[in-house]
């Protein structure tokens, strides 16, 4: 079975414990590679390195390390078949979804903050006859990078792009479920000539390697994606160190469909923004709110669109259900549908575990789920389950949709179905997310801001704010 190794100052290393952690195969729910169980001796070695790079990587001209993150970006793209077949059979994900999305968005990511990082620019106050203020905005010095599970390199290198364009060193930890790409990566890295020392991969647990990171006192800010709860232990380790902190949680995104939208496009699109990834987006939309007159119209295309999709295994190009990321996930999905039936709801499609034939017999497959007849504020309609289950409820009027909407401690995304212009700026501005897609779904464009409010995180990433984050602005003043 391969043995994934730690990448730390340029090299591959076991982890100090010489332990090991197994990596399953979602689809198959067997081990397929065994990964370093790292911890604080690792992430000591991998920070000491970061600082002893971090002078002749911020030393660089911008240009030198445009140029080095663009062979990262050239990198991946030239083992694109392999990174794309790494994802897949890490995550569970079909492969189509992560040639279409995943593996390019990581090419992207890491091109677009090598040259975003040339046209970054930081500001000047100028006050009349008094003087002028103006800002520099240097690199922290060594940062760490925690991501998920669920987009596992398009989220990875969302966080280091920027981190290394500003002239940072990085410490980072992909999440142990699915470190296989981060560690083709690394080889990346190597072929390119990344200097030694500028990025470092631990893997390792959550609550060890990842915590280590968060605790370590040389690394001034940390950049987390990932649950809530986990969200909130970091703040409460980190905030007393007072380390910069950029937090994107979960969410339980609202999806807000009237009357009057392009019927077909919708429902393409919801059914998409319901499933992709089975669920496991960030942003997908799992409380459908309809507008009454469309409702049922609404749920039986849906419900006859969804129970036409195929599960099976991630490689079959049929596919548009894989595998959940996980045993422990699939069960907790699983719970979260029994719970819906107790508050009493009722499941028009899906609602159980798919079993495949061999050798995907023993794979974590769900199958599309739909429910209805909860109301708003139940536990199912309240708590993140962040897997392919949704629930629909009708709607009479825009004040009540919005109530329903913004009822949860969540506020990441969203999307509002409507023809009518003013309705759609209206909605869009009263409810409580970071994010609002009007007639469309996951559109991105990376120089936005990408993040959420209340439970759902702290800061933005994305275009200037990431690249803001990972600098430390200074004002000077001259008098005239
Ligand atoms: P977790 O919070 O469990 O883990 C995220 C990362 O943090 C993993 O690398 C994990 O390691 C690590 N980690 C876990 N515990 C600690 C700790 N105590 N200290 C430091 N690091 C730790 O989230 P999941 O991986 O389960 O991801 C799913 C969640 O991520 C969902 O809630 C989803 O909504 C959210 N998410 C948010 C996005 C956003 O942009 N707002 C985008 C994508 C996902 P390990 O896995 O090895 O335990």
């Amino acid at each position: 079975m391969k043995k994934l190794q730690n990448y730390i100052n340029g090299k591959f290393q076991p982890p100090v414990s010489d332990e090991y952690i197994e990596n399953i195969d979602p689809s198959r729910g067997v081990p397929f590679s065994l990964i370093p169980d790292s911890g604080i001796e690792d992430v000591a070695q991998a920070t000491e390195a970061a600082k002893a790079a971090f002078p002749v990587w911020s030393g660089m001209s911008l240009n030198e390390r445009s140029e080095i993150l663009m062979k990262l970006s050239k990198g991946i793209e030239d083992r694109m078949d392999e990174f794309v077949a790494a994802e897949s059979l890490d995550n569970g994900k079909p492969v189509s979804l992560a040639r279409q999305v995943d593996i390019p968005r990581a090419v992207s990511n890491l091109s677009f903050f090598a040259t975003a990082v040339l046209h970054f620019a930081s500001e000047s106050h100028y006050m009349e006859g008094v003087g002028i203020n103006y800002t520099t905005r240097k690199p922290i010095g060594v940062v760490g990078c925690i991501s998920p599970w669920n987009l596992p390199l398009y989220l990875f290198t969302w966080k280091i792009a920027p981190a290394l364009a500003s002239g940072n060193c990085v410490v980072a930890k992909p999440s142990e479920i699915t470190p296989y790409t981060a560690y083709l990566l690394s080889e990346v890295a190597v072929e390119v000539g990344l200097p030694a020392g500028v990025l470092n991969i631990i893997h390792g647990l959550g609550s060890k390697a990842g915590d280590a990171i968060v605790r370590h006192p040389d690394i001034k800010a940390v950049s987390f994606t990932g649950g809530t709860a986990t969200g909130a232990y970091i703040a409460k380790t980190a905030g007393p160190m007072f380390k910069k902190l950029s937090l994107e949680l979960g969410g339980k995104n609202p999806n807000v469909i009237f009357a009057d939208c392009d019927f077909e496009d919708m429902l393409a699109t919801t059914v998409r923004s319901s499933f992709a990834n089975q669920g496991q987006i960030c942003l997908c939309g799992s409380r459908i709110f309809i507008e009454r007159s469309i409702y049922d119209q609404f749920k039986n295309a849906f419900v006859e669109k969804v129970s036409r999709m195929k599960v099976g295994n991630p490689s079959d190009i049929e596919t548009r259900q894989g595998a959940v990321v996980s045993k422990d996930h699939m069960e907790k999905v699983l719970s979260y549908i029994k719970l819906a039936q107790e508050e009493g709801g009722t499941i028009l499609a899906g609602g159980h575990q798919v079993k495949l034939d061999e050798p995907y017999d023993n794979g974590f497959y769900i199958a599309p789920t739909i429910i209805e007849g909860l109301s708003y504020d139940c536990r199912t309609n309240q708590e993140e389950i962040f897997g392919p289950v949704v629930t629909l409820c009708p709607f009479d009027s825009e004040q009540e949709v919005l109530k329903m909407a913004n009822a949860t401690q969540y506020g990441l995304a969203a999307t509002v179905w409507t023809s009518n212009l003013k309705r759609a700026h209206r909605v869009a501005n009263q409810i409580h997310s970071g994010i609002v897609w009007v007639n469309s779904w996951l559109v991105r464009d990376l120089r936005t801001p990408f993040g959420g409010v209340k439970a759902s995180g702290v800061g933005r990433e994305g275009g200037w704010e990431a690249l803001k984050f990972f600098t430390e602005p200074k004002n000077i003043f001259i008098k005239e």
